[in-house]
């Protein structure tokens, strides 16, 4: 009849004497072993393996492994803790603190900035959301932990080291080098104006947001680098 749909049960098959032993089967697995073991000792160049730690096999710049934090020419940090990486992240394993940055043009910074690389994923999806350039993966992926304490990576982890080579090299980033897509300048080293906030701070002190003599906090000057200038005049604000 139609629309039955037939669920008797099937009783496996019953074993032989010799499958019952095992032996047979036992030496069979033994053959492709030793078949494979003498394939490679004869042909050591071809090893479908590699001799790792020793060797290593280059991967694509485009590899997702352990982040960096990448820093200012200062070497303070370009995040300015937006939280955009943390909201991207499918995995939440970011977790930011934002404190306000003595300088003002950059408002904040992470006080805190941890990954739980156990819960990582690897997609890079923080990396594209950072809109700072700040967040990068690279080829590192040795990541051996003895505890969890030890896989969640703060800042101390995370940051690349000025002029200090990045282990194993860069991997997913934003921009490439000649691909077209890199930016003119370090976006993340213009001043960012400074948002209600301080805005309120500067009001209650009166403090005029608008005066036009010298570098003030609205207007301030730069030189080719995209850095305040030395001898600019402070603002008021900056002498307290
Ligand atoms: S790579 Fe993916 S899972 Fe890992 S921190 Fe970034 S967004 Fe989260
Ligand atoms: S998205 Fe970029 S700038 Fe924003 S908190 Fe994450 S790393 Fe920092």
């Amino acid at each position: 009849m139609s629309g039955i749909v037939d669920v008797s049960i099937k009783q496996p098959r019953k074993l032989t004497f010799a499958e019952r032993l095992y032996l047979p089967e036992i030496v069979k697995g033994m053959g492709v072993t030793i078949r494979h073991l003498l394939r490679n000792i004869v042909s050591i160049r071809n090893l479908p393996t590699i001799l790792y730690p020793e060797k290593r096999r280059d991967y694509s710049d485009r590899f997702r492994g352990k982040h960096i934090l990448t820093t200012r020419d200062d070497g303070t940090l370009k995040c300015v803790a937006c939280y955009m990486c943390a909201e991207a992240c499918p995995a939440e394993c970011i977790t930011i603190v934002a404190g306000e940055h003595p300088k003002i043009a950059y408002e904040k910074y992470p006080v805190v900035f941890d990954i739980d690389m156990l819960r990582c994923v690897f997609c890079g999806f923080c990396v594209d959301a950072c809109p700072k350039d700040a967040l990068w993966m690279t080829r590192n992926y040795e990541m051996a932990f003895f505890n969890r304490e030890e896989a969640i990576f703060g800042i101390d982890k995370l940051i690349a080291k000025p002029g200090l080579p990045v282990k194993d090299g860069m991997g997913y980033r934003p921009y490439y080098p000649g691909d077209g897509t890199r930016p003119p300048g370090d976006a993340s080293s213009s001043p960012v104006i400074p948002g209600d906030g301080e805005r309120e701070k500067w009001r209650e002190k009166g403090i005029d947001l608008h005066h036009t003599e010298g570098p003030g906090p609205l207007n301030r000057s730069l030189d080719g680098s995209g850095r305040e200038q030395a001898a600019a005049p402070q603002h008021p604000m900056a002498k307290s």
